[in-house]
């Protein structure tokens, strides 16, 4: 298990088993079901529920649908659940699920039948007072829509609309759920930046343009930072001058499909106004940026200790899950960077997803202005919660944001 969990642990002078209790998922299910191609062929699917913690609540997780999905990544991903809901106190436990998959290789119909193929297989193990699953990687609203559908079907629960979060809007979803992975991120950001005594100008660099980098993204520049440089899969942008207008960016890439060639100020549509404002850069060359703020928003382990030599940031916001190995972390710790760890940056997204089950267990519809209320709420007090306990322990921002978590489970399992 990662080593912040294990030096929380020896903070708070858990016994082994206790640690050992903690660390260790409850219940792992393997399942192998068929689903009939397009073309006639039947092939069979493995996928993967792993229930790490119930101590709060019903467990609580996402569904990835990735080729590289594995046992080991999907109990990972579910201790990490459990931290996150623990953390921001809320009354879920942990869980992750996952099916190995390249969703790209298949067609609409062929998504749809293993969508609720998966949860055929896994549907007497979920349910709104059980696990409640969730969009991940490659899955979303539309995926959370059908897999309802399924489930209703089998279960018969009147409360079944609960047994899912991350729904469309039109089926059960909450306003906010969208943006709220990156909204989270910006409210512990604003906090950090108040207790380091951080004021603005500052320069950011983000990697990853997709649901939480490209709302990141937006909202930092809305409110006056300097968005210097982003990236997705195939490459990066870079600014010469103050920061890209990313309204205009996000525009360009929904026009092309890519964020390549996306550094023009100006309007996007029309070329005659189209002003060169910088370049193109790699995702490496985006890592070691002269920047205030990097903000690592797409995959795990892109900082290494082969390149954190590199990083001049002096913040890191972990919006990915495990952008930074452990090894580089005590590195950055070493070379006094400030590291916003995973856990607490990135889980404005399961905040709202217990909005969205608190209010669709209630028959309740809250407009968007009040999820975010109570979302900035909730992040700046873990935020602060986490800051005071870092002081306390005299120790790094994510080792306490691992003696919150496991304070919270343990209160719960008296
Ligand atoms: P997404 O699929 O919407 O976007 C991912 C982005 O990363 C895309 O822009 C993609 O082009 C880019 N990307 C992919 N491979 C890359 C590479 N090799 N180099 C640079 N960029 C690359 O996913 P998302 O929902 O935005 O999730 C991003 C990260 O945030 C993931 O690590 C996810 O686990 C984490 N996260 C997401 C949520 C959420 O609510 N969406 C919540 C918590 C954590």
């Amino acid at each position: 298990m990662n080593n912040s969990f294990q030096e929380a642990a020896k903070l708070l002078k858990l016994k082994p088993e206790t640690i050992f209790e903690l660390e260790t998922p409850q219940r792992l299910i393997e399942v192998n079901f068929p689903i009939e191609m397009d073309s006639g062929e039947k092939r069979i699917f493995n996928g993967y529920r792993v229930q790490h913690n119930n101590f709060r609540g019903p467990y609580k997780g996402g569904i990835r649908f990735h080729h590289e999905v594995d046992k080991e990544e999907v109990k990972l991903l579910a201790f990490l659940m459990s931290m996150k809901t623990s953390l921001l106190n809320l009354p879920f436990g942990g869980s992750k699920g996952g099916v190995a998959v390249d969703p790209k290789s298949l067609s609409e119909k062929e998504l749809e039948k293993l969508s609720k193929g998966y949860v055929s297989a896994i549907a007497s193990d979920i349910g709104p007072y059980l696990d409640v699953p969730a969009p991940d990687v490659n899955t979303n609203p539309k995926i959370m829509d059908w897999m309802v559908e399924e489930y209703k079907k089998i279960s018969e629960k009147e409360e079944s609309l609960a047994a899912f979060t991350g729904k469309s809007l039109g089926k059960g979803g909450s306003y906010g759920r969208d943006e709220a992975t990156g909204f989270g991120g910006f409210v512990v950001l604003r906090e950090a930046l108040g207790v380091l005594g951080m004021g603005k100008p500052l320069k950011v660099a983000i990697q990853g343009f997709g649901n939480v980098g490209a709302h990141i993204a937006d909202l930092l520049y809305q409110e006056g930072y300097e968005v210097i440089a982003l990236s997705d899969s195939r490459g990066g942008i870079y600014s010469e001058g103050e920061g890209f207008a990313v309204d205009l960016v996000k525009e360009c890439k929904e026009e092309k499909g890519t964020l390549a060639g996306c550094y023009f100020v100006g309007s996007v549509t029309d070329a005659q106004e189209k002003i060169p404002e910088g370049g193109s850069i790699s995702n490496e060359e985006l890592l070691g940026l002269n920047v205030d703020i990097l903000v690592p928003a797409a995959l795990g382990g892109v900082i290494t200790k082969d390149n954190v030599s590199k990083i001049k940031a002096k913040i890191i916001l972990e919006m990915a899950n495990g952008p930074v190995t452990p090894e580089a972390d005590e590195i950055l710790e070493k070379n006094g960077v400030v590291v916003i760890p995973d856990i607490l940056a990135n889980a404005g997204g399961v905040t709202a997803s217990y909005f969205e089950w608190y209010q669709n267990i209630n028959k309740e519809k809250w407009g968007k202005e009040e999820v975010l209320n109570k979302l900035t709420e909730k992040m700046a007090l873990a935020f602060r919660k986490v800051w005071k306990t870092k002081e306390e322990f005299s120790t790094s921002l994510r080792t306490a944001s691992y003696v919150a978590a496991l304070e919270g489970l343990l209160e719960k399992n008296l």
